[in-house]
């Protein structure tokens, strides 16, 4: 019988000058902060992997890759991103996305104009259609400047 599991995940780093800015495994070309991480500090992939593991109670990315271990300095977010899919298909067999919807906080760069091209960055990572991928940009109003954050929604359906 079907059914269905919903799962959330947030994620935040820090902001600093001449470091990458990453969202959605889509690198943010002429940004003048970037992220401060372990890893290359994608929010985006970050709050949706936890979102993946968080809907079958499978804990968080940081028993999988913790950040006290060197060997994930700099690591590329798609390897977490992956490896979660593949951790939670041997967990509970053939699942499928429904849809997510991912909020991104930032107040600058704005990010309006990259939309289209997270949406479908991610899309092809989950191996699902764009337009089951919603993006929803805001600022924090100047309250967290120095900050990125991202909070992921997503439904999934077993077999
Ligand atoms: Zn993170």
């Amino acid at each position: 019988m079907d059914s269905y599991r919903i799962g959330y995940g947030e994620d935040a780093h820090a902001l600093a000058p001449g470091r990458p800015l990453v969202i959605g495994a889509l690198t943010i070309d002429g940004s003048p902060v970037g992220t401060v991480a372990h890893s290359d500090g994608d929010v985006l992939l970050h709050a949706l992997s936890d979102a993946l593991l968080a809907a079958f109670a499978m804990g968080d990315i940081g028993q999988y890759f913790p950040p006290s271990n060197p060997n994930y300095r700099g690591l590329d977010s798609r390897v977490i991103l992956q490896t979660v899919l593949q951790r939670v298909a041997d967990q509970v067999g053939a699942y499928r996305i429904v849809n997510l919807s991912a909020v991104v906080v930032l107040d600058q760069p704005r990010l309006g104009p990259t939309r289209r091209d997270i949406q479908r960055q991610l899309a092809g990572e989950l191996g699902i259609d764009a337009s089951r991928v919603g993006v929803t940009f805001k600022t924090s109003e100047g309250m967290a400047p120095d900050f990125i954050q991202s909070r992921v929604t997503v439904l999934l359906q077993t077999e």
